[in-house]
């Protein structure tokens, strides 16, 4: 592990990671590596590979905590540092849902895995209490080796990116800036460029499951799949996408299950994250594979039945995975329908954040560290 231990967090960095962030207690490299040795492996690994692949030169680090927020990034201007923040539980937390979920009858049917019927009354549970219980068994590993693996990798990828996101994309770094007060005249435009960059990157963490998904695809498809015939690889290439679409998906429901407070207005709703999610690797699988377009869809009404029939009914879930959950400005209203024209509506209530992507892109462009940033905010 040498690599990934110069990548740790150093301890003359401690009080300043813990002024500015929600962690009450940071890991030293030591403490980390041996009693949370899987988290200090994983989280260094996807740094590691996320910062070469985005041609990342900036110093960025990561370090294990005891904070409320499952995961955080976080910038210390003057020491132009960068830190990704994990709770020392959310590793575990994700791989234990992923494993549980992974193993409910109608995922694993899609999974080609053994369905294996979780402990445990959840009748009449919500979506996220339900989450909440399977987070919690630790004797969880990834269930099925090959398919749970993929799944965590994949949603690791999505709440890691989500934060690498914010350092990459310049969000950190404008937001330190003196003109950003002046972007921003009033509370309610802070708000909405707050919300504006964290779809931001709730995008660039599902593009980003999406591309280390498809690289691993790729190298199984010469390596290990070689010799496979035509129909054969589609065979193998459907399987794969489908663990890494379930993973976003998973890692989606995790942050809901985390998150404490709903309705802030400083986060975008989740039915609008969710889509936002969906319809980035929807769009990004298509560019590939024209075929696999429908995927994710598919996927996320998997995910839903498989829920809705160890809550009792689809209607216990009160979850976007399942029912189409529009906020309403102003009304506070929660409409309750699984419809494409709902997703069409919830697009079209991110407009005033589409806008001001506009009037961020090029204070964002001058701050970023990683690829240059995408035009629009929306997936199209
Ligand atoms: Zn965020």
């Amino acid at each position: 592990m040498p690599e990934i231990s110069k990548l740790y967090l150093g301890e003359e960095h401690f009080e300043a990671v813990k002024r500015n962030s929600s962690a009450q207690w940071l890991f030293t490299a030591e403490d980390s590596i041996e009693q949370h040795a899987l988290s200090f492996g994983e989280l260094g690994n996807a740094l590691l590979v996320a910062l070469r692949e985005n041609n990342v030169v900036a110093d960025v680090k990561y370090v294990l905590s005891a904070s409320r927020a499952p995961f955080q990034a976080v910038y210390l201007p003057a020491r132009a540092l960068y830190v990704v923040v994990s709770d020392v539980n959310a590793c575990v937390d994700l791989i234990s849902l992923c494993a549980k979920s992974t193993m409910l009858s109608h995922v694993a049917t899609m999974l080609e895995t053994k369905p294996v019927a979780p402990s445990g009354v959840y009748t009449g549970l919500s979506l996220v209490e339900i989450c909440r219980l399977f987070m919690s068994d630790e004797e969880t590993q990834y269930g099925d080796v090959v398919a749970g693996r993929m799944v965590f990798t994949s949603a690791l990828m999505y709440a890691f990116g989500h934060e690498l996101a914010h350092i990459f994309n310049g969000h950190l770094a404008l937001q330190s800036d003196p003109k950003f007060a002046s972007i921003n005249p009033d509370q309610g435009q802070e708000y909405l460029t707050q919300r504006t960059l964290e779809i931001n990157a709730d995008r660039f963490g599902a593009g980003w499951a999406f591309e280390v998904g498809e690289n691993m695809l790729k190298q199984m498809l010469i390596k290990v799949y070689a010799d496979l015939d035509s129909h054969e690889r589609t065979r193998v290439a459907f399987a794969h996408r489908v663990r890494y679409i379930v993973g976003v998906f998973i890692a989606s429901l995790y942050s809901d299950a985390r998150l404490e407070n709903h309705f802030s207005p400083r986060y975008p709703r989740s039915y609008q994250r969710f889509i936002v999610a969906l319809r980035e690797l929807r769009d990004s699988i298509a560019h590939y594979d024209r075929s696999a377009r429908n995927l994710p869809e598919h996927v996320r009404e998997v995910l839903a039945r498989s829920f809705a029939e160890i809550a009792g009914n689809i209607d216990n879930l009160r979850h976007p995975l399942a029912r189409n959950a529009i906020w309403i400005a102003g009304e506070g209203d929660v409409r309750q329908d699984y419809l494409e024209s709902a997703a069409e509506v919830t697009i079209k209530s991110l407009e005033p954040a589409e806008r001001r992507w506009t009037v961020l892109l090029p204070h964002l462009s001058q701050h970023r560290i990683g690829r240059p940033l995408s035009e629009s905010l929306i997936p199209r």
